[in-house]
């Protein structure tokens, strides 16, 4: 064989070789949002769509309680043994009051509404004697909370245009009269940090910012993830008498580490796990040390009313079961482990912290 046909032989090879391999990849490529194999993994299994103990969910959005049919909502609460449904939606005056006088005439002991305060006029001389005035009148017709959205340190922007930062100054009144009411204010600050980063192969959200690009956040956007998050610190750490509920975990759910840290500075802060339980239930070892560590304040909170999600949070929380499916894969491609906690710390995070925090609720409906 000569030299010149010894080359053309090697690239056709080559070429039939490079062929394969590129066809091979091609057909081996699926959509990540596509791949989803069920698991042949054979262990036990806990699936359970009732909680064990009745349990309070702190963090609920119900967004027409003065007409709605709230006895269709009880039923569906009571499927899931949910005792009391906190909802965060409460708004104020009077849409507050009909809210309450509609939960009144249904079942004044399952629903509880929260106040939220209106941040228009910030910065006008009388805002704050106003807003203080409206949660007292507001407490004074039946709310038992105030909830606090993300809206404060993202948009909200007081008289003169500037945004207002979550431990403005001129918000003091607001936690002080709290802390004397003895109202807890449950506080929804920033997002979770990847929302500010790169939406790449590299950022874990990076599914979530592709299907919904309006949480993704740039520096132009206003105050940084950091900022956001020391701001609601200084917040707590400010008005100690004040008893605050941080929603989702403060966005630490996936370092707890440091979020036990937070909760041995400042005995006024608790935490609710709304939305987050995906990041609880892939450390399940962490999160149980973190749970029997904190038992005393962590707080049931889901967020969405989608009943049929609440089994992954019971679950998580109650079981032992291993490499089971979450709900929802731009919150984890990864699957849920089970804490298995103890009744003793189940009952605290289902409604004993809740009966703690939350004034007027009525203790007989839940065992000792
Ligand atoms: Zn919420």
């Amino acid at each position: 064989m000569n030299i010149f046909k010894m080359k053309s032989l090697y690239l056709a090879a080559f070429l039939l070789f490079s062929q394969c391999s590129f066809a091979q990849n091609d057909r081996g490529k699926i959509d990540f949002e596509t791949y989803n194999p069920p698991s042949s993994l054979v262990v036990p299994e806990h699936v359970t769509g009732r909680a064990k103990f009745p349990f309070i969910d702190v963090h609920n959005h119900q967004n027409n309680m003065p007409s709605q049919n709230l006895g269709n909502l009880l039923s569906e609460m009571d499927k899931l043994n949910m005792k009391i449904m906190v909802n965060l939606s409460g708004r104020s005056g009077d849409y507050l009051a009909s809210a309450v006088k509609n939960v009144r005439q249904t079942n004044a002991k399952r629903l509880i509404v929260f106040t939220n305060i209106s941040f228009s006029g910030i910065g006008e001389a009388s805002w704050t004697e106003t807003a203080v005035k409206q949660i007292e009148a507001d407490v004074k017709a039946g709310a038992q909370g105030l909830k606090i959205f993300k809206s404060l340190g993202f948009s909200v922007k007081d008289s003169k245009g500037n945004l207002v930062p979550v431990d403005d100054p001129r918000l003091e009144a607001v936690w002080e009269k709290c802390g004397q009411l003895g109202i807890p204010v449950l506080i929804h600050t920033a997002d979770p940090k990847q929302f500010w980063d790169e939406p790449n192969a590299q950022n874990e959200r990076w599914l979530e910012l592709i299907t919904q690009p309006g949480r993704n956040r740039s520096a132009s956007d206003g105050y940084s993830w950091e900022e956001l998050i020391k701001q609601q610190h200084n917040l707590i750490r400010k008005h100690p008498r004040t008893n605050f509920i941080i929603a989702h975990f403060g966005w630490f759910a996936n370092n707890l580490e440091y979020l036990g840290k937070l909760l041995d500075s400042y005995p006024n802060m608790n935490v609710e796990f709304g939305a987050i339980i995906a990041e609880l239930g892939r450390q399940p070892r962490m999160a149980k040390k973190f749970f029997d560590k904190y038992q005393d304040r962590i707080l049931f909170g889901k967020d969405s009313w989608v009943p049929s999600e609440y089994s992954t949070y019971f679950r998580v929380l109650e079981t032992e079961d291993e490499y089971f499916p979450y709900h929802k894969k731009y919150h984890a491609y990864w699957k849920m482990y089970g804490i298995g906690l103890s009744d003793q710390v189940l009952k605290k995070v289902y409604y004993k912290n809740a009966i703690r925090l939350i004034p007027g609720i009525d203790k007989s409906q839940f065992p000792d």
